[in-house]
């Protein structure tokens, strides 16, 4: 499970679509969400976009793996998709805010690679936010505010970056990947593998 976090604007959503573009074991965790879709975003593909009454109701199922309030919505991610990517070996990509990544953290220690992504500067985060256009003026202004908060947390994760360059940052993300995937207790074959290693030499 790799979560990635960010202030809103410092290009994360980008990031994970080109991991999910050059690497065929990952694939994305469509949180489910009570915001209203932009005018680019898919139902299912997006986001599940749901009711409050539908989320509520998911909520009280215990169906989701995590949720959380983020900007004044509701945010959770669905349970069933996520356990069964993982059964059949897939690695899940989570784009989640720290408070999910604390309830993961919790849950799932041992399974969960987390890395916060940074602005390359505070001016660089407005510039995105508005040239992104499909909020409102008081909607950016509402997650400027909240990227200090959001920062704040940066402390809690296992990798910190700076995407002050896309290709640069999404490569670095790419050696994580690898370098997690090899650690000795993610690899999953290799007691057997060295267990007929050493009956073949003796
Ligand atoms: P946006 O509304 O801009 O798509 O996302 C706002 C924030 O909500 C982002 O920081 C994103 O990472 C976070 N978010 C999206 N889905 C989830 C989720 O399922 N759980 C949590 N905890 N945060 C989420």
């Amino acid at each position: 499970m790799l979560a990635l976090s960010s202030p809103s604007g410092a290009g994360k959503t980008t990031l994970a679509k080109i991991l999910l573009m050059t690497d065929n074991n990952l694939v994305p965790s469509v949180s489910a969400t009570t915001r209203q879709p932009r005018h680019n975003e898919y139902d299912g593909k997006d986001y599940h976009f749901l009711s409050i009454e539908q989320y509520d109701e998911m909520v009280q199922n215990q169906l989701f793996l995590e949720h959380a309030i983020v900007h004044d919505n509701f945010y959770g991610t669905p349970k069933q998709f996520v356990e069964d990517a993982l059964a059949i070996g897939k690695d899940v990509i989570f784009d989640i805010d720290w408070q999910g990544v604390q309830q993961l953290r919790a849950n799932v220690p041992q399974d969960l690679v987390s890395i916060f992504i940074m602005p390359p500067d505070a001016k660089e985060l407005r510039r995105r936010l508005e040239n992104r256009a499909t909020d409102a003026p008081e909607i950016v202004e509402k997650r400027l505010s909240k990227a200090a908060s959001e920062t704040s947390h940066w402390g809690e994760y296992d990798y910190v970056l700076i995407n002050d360059n896309t290709e640069k940052c999404s490569e670095n993300i790419r050696a994580i990947l690898t370098a997690e995937r090899l650690k000795r207790r993610r690899q999953t074959g290799i007691t057997e593998f060295v267990r007929n290693f050493n009956k073949a030499i003796f």
